[in-house]
This record gives C-alpha cells, structure tokens and sequence, in this order.
C-alpha cells in the first residue's frame, strides 16, 4: 500500500476539483487530485461554457456574487492557462441576446445593480447584432459583456497548467472511503492505495452526497441531466449566445453551434433520446432558421450537480474536522468555478476571503 501524504486531497477532477487544486497550490499547499474517471470527463465536459447564469436575476445573491467575480477572475486565467498549457480555453466575449420580455424591470434591477451593460435592440439594430436570428423577433435584451469558454477546450488548457505547476491529478483512482478517526479525517483509500492528507475536498459533482452519505449528514445535491446537440456550421455564421424560453445557442469560433439544454430529474441516467434532439433541433431552428440546413454532429448528456437555488456548498464539513464540500453548482458550475476555488482556497488557508463565505455554508439554504 502507498502512502503519499500531502496537504490537500481534493476528491473529483471535474472543472470544480482543478480549479481548486489549483487554487490551493497557488497559496502554497501540496495537493492531489484523485479523480475516478478521466479529468473533465462528466458534467464540465458536457457543459456549454456561457460565462453568467440564464436569467441571472432569478438566482439569488450568493449565486450572483460568485458570478461576478468570476466574469472579473476569467479573462485573465483564460490568458494564464492558455500560456502554462499551450491550449486555448477559447475566451470569447460573444455577448447574449435575451428574446424572454417578460422580466424586463428584474433584469434592469439587476444590471444596475450588477453593474453589467445591458440594452435593448429592436428592428435594424438587431438584425445588424444578429443576422442569424430570426427575422421575426422584433426586439431583445443585449448583454455585450457575456463571455463563453470552450469547455473540452478548457479541460486540456487547466490539466496542462496543472502538469506546469506539477500537481498531480490521478485519472482512473476512485476514492471508495474516507479514512476518518475522532472526527476528523485523515485521508482517504482508493483500491489500490491509501492517501494521507489533513484535508479532503470533496469536488465530486453530482456524487459528492454519495461520497459524504456514509460517514456523515450529506449535501442536499442531486444528478439534474442535460442533453445537448452540436450542429457544424460555418465559422460567423451565428455571432452571439442567444437564449429564449430555457434554450439556447452558443457559437464557437470553428462555426459549430451548440443548442442546449434539458433539465430531466432522472437520478444517475445519462441516456441521451431522439426526442430531447428534435425538440433541441427545433428550438434551434426556431432562433435562427439558417440552423436547419446543418446537421446534427453529436448529442449528448451530462448530470448537473443539482443544489436547491443552485447555490454550491463552499465549505468545512460541520461534523468532520478536515472535510471540506466544493459542489452543488448546478447549471452555473463553468462561471461561478473560479470564484468558487478561490474561496475554498482562502477558507482551508485560513486567509479572509474577498465573498462572504456564510452564503455557501453548510446550513445555508441550498
Ligand atoms: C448540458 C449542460 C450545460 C451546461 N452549461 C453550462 C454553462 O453554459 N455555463 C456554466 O457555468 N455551467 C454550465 N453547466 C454546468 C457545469 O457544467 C457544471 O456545474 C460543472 O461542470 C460542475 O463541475 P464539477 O466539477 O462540480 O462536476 P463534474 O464535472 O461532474 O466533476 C465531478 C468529478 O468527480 C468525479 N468523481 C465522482 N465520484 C468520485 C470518486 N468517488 N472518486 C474520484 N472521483 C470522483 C467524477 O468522475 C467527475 O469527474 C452545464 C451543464 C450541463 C450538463
């Protein structure tokens, strides 16, 4: 049996865990990554990387917090892991197009609030933002500043800065217990070896209940899957995100366009079904006609870690010593991440943190 001791273990290599990792070591700690599959390859890999929640002004403020100060924290990571990795996360600044009206003085009281530029486009100017939308919608929000990553893009672009940075990320090494003794945790144990650490980050995405659920109260966190189809189109063929009735279309820099998303409550079932496609495919083609000329490149699914408001745990376990939660992001887990591991990062260095980690506490309402 191995027994490698370092600071931090963080349990889950999803975008949540790298980030973390990385977070952690930028303050100093010797951290492991231990991750069950391969880096990325579950809800962050399915996720379509728009920078700022749908409908920010429907989540509550401790969702917003992390949003803001992520849309402040990407550019410049984006920059950094980009030159540590060699590989382009793709940061783009597309903006969103919002077609629901029926919100308006919410979202106006948020973008003051915010501090986020917002206007409203009608007739020729809209055309000119968008000549892909659909001549027929007369006016809609427009958010220049939203950005999009890449998400594949952004899983090799942060596992090269980890390699950079030398932190170690195990693929395919399932945590199956935490060691724990007199409350507090000690490490945890993998089939083939025992991993010793003061602290455990458990950044495990939909599973991280599942992890905590034998030795202590779980996070209230749940699988919400998401299907989504890819189109190949041309590159400029769509410029802007645009988001209408739940759905919504991201352009990527090659020309493909991703149209997204359902939210199904079915436990750990990651099936993907014709008829979530055609009613994708034509919500698609309802927002932008052209989309019905291009065919379908892939379809898939992801299980979102489903917390109550889609406010994430960020903290210490109450129950054990050492046990640390970084989970529950939900439909947001791309553009609240950053955030998210800098507050876990500061919270384990006992460094005060720049948000007000009661938001995300344990008892907290999720
Ligand atoms: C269709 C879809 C669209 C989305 N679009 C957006 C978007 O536009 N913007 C946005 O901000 N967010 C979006 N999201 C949400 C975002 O993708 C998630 O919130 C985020 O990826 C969650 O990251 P995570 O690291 O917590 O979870 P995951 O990426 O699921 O990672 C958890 C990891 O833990 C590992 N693990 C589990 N158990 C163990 C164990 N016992 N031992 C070791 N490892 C373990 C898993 O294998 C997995 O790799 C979307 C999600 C979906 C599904």
């Amino acid at each position: 049996m191995v027994d490698a001791t370092v600071d931090v273990i963080v349990v889950g290599a999803g975008l949540i865990g790298m980030l973390t990792a990385r977070a952690l070591q930028q303050h100093g700690a010797r951290v492991l990554i231990l991750e069950r599959g391969k880096a990325g390859g579950e809800s962050t890999w399915a996720g379509g990387g728009i920078l700022s929640p749908l409908y920010p002004w429907r989540y509550p403020e401790a969702v917003n917090w992390l949003a803001h100060h992520g849309q402040k924290i990407y550019p410049q990571m984006a920059e950094e892991i980009f030159a540590e990795s060699g590989v382009d996360p793709e940061y783009i600044r597309s903006g969103m197009l919002i077609l629901d009206q029926h919100e308006n003085d919410a979202a106006d009281a948020w973008a003051r609030h915010w501090q986020m530029q917002m206007e409203m486009l009608r007739g020729d100017a809209l055309q000119m933002q968008e000549p892909a939308l659909d001549p027929g919608v007369s006016s809609a929000l427009w958010l220049p500043q939203i950005a999009q990553l890449r998400n594949p893009r952004l899983i090799k672009s942060l596992a090269g800065s980890l390699r950079q940075r030398k932190i170690s990320c195990m693929e395919n090494t399932e945590v199956m217990a935490l060691e724990i003794e007199s409350g507090e945790v000690r490490g945890v144990r993998t089939a083939q070896a025992r991993y010793s650490a003061g602290n455990v980050v458990i950044a495990g995405g939909a599973w991280s209940a599942k992890i905590i659920q034998p030795y202590a109260k779980p996070p209230r966190i749940q699988p919400v899957k998401g299907q989504m189809i890819l189109f190949r189109g041309e590159p400029g063929m769509l410029r802007s995100i645009i988001l209408s009735q739940g759905r919504y279309l991201i352009p990527r820099r090659d020309g493909r366009i991703l149209a997204g998303s359902t939210l199904e409550y079915t436990a750990f079932d990651k099936s993907v079904h014709d008829s979530a496609l055609q009613d994708l495919r034509s919500a698609a083609v309802s927002l932008a006609p052209q989309l019905a000329g291009l065919a379908v490149e892939n379809h898939w699914a992801g299980l979102r870690p489903g917390s109550e408001q889609g406010v994430p745990y960020i903290c210490r376990h109450p129950e054990i010593k050492g046990l640390y939660i970084n989970s529950g992001h939900f439909r947001n887990g791309v553009i609240l991440g950053a955030a998210s591991a800098q507050l876990m990062a500061d919270l384990i260095g006992g460094i005060t943190p720049a948000i007000d980690p009661a938001f995300y506490d344990f008892e907290a309402a999720h």
